[in-house]
């Protein structure tokens, strides 16, 4: 979703493709957990799973180009990203051991699988790399912000509350009551975060608050 409230998503075709992908994979991981190992097959399989994720990759990827392109071609002349540290969001993370040493704990592992899915599929840093690629070549910038509460922050008065996002899409800030999709509240926020540091780097923002 941008600030001007267009959505961008993947086609029905490419959701349907990255599905069939994906129950395909997890098949084919079964069945290589069920193989021998260093086995001719167990390497047939391999290959298989190798070239699901290769297409997959291509799948993104082409969404990427093509979202890309109509951004950067629109009228808009200045792009505000979220500065997201995809690498880190999706490592996983370390086993936590217990007081025993014996056990491990739960690390909330399974909540950032899910994480990881929904940041790979939305292939959000080819995404970010495209635009700035393109964007310079036409010279037009593009300015990367903090991404620190930008889904809890509301864009109307700036008040920042967890409270503010009721759901995945609603958003009802508790202090002016502004009631917004939440992706186009935080797609505002986000550009909001961008002028203000365009104009802080002018000396100009304290003359526009
Ligand atoms: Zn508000």
């Amino acid at each position: 979703m941008s600030s001007k409230a267009e959505q961008f998503d993947f086609t029905d075709l490419e959701k349907q493709a990255l599905a069939k992908c994906q129950a395909r994979l997890k098949f084919y991981q079964k069945k290589l957990s069920r193989q021998k190992l260093c086995s001719k097959r167990r390497e047939q399989t391999k290959k298989k799973i190798a070239n699901l994720y290769e297409h997959m990759a291509n799948i993104r990827k082409n969404f990427a180009r093509k979202t890309t392109r109509n951004l950067v071609n629109s009228d808009s002349e200045i792009f505000v990203l979220e500065d997201l540290k995809v690498k880190n969001m999706t490592a996983s993370p370390k086993a936590k051991l217990g007081e025993d040493e014996k056990t491990y704990l739960p690390n909330g592992s399974s909540a950032k699988a899910g994480l990881n899915k929904a940041i790979l599929s939305s292939c959000w840093g080819l995404t970010a790399t495209f635009i700035a690629y393109k964007a310079i070549k036409l010279n037009k910038l593009v300015i990367k912000v903090q991404p620190k509460f930008s889904s809890q922050e509301c864009a109307k008065c700036g008040y920042i509350h967890p409270d503010n996002r009721l759901s995945q899409s609603e958003f009802v800030c508790k202090a002016c009551n502004s009631t917004e999709n939440a992706d186009l509240n935080a797609a505002r926020v986000i550009a909001k975060r961008g002028v203000k540091l365009l104009f802080g780097f002018l000396g100009l923002y304290n003359k526009i608050k």
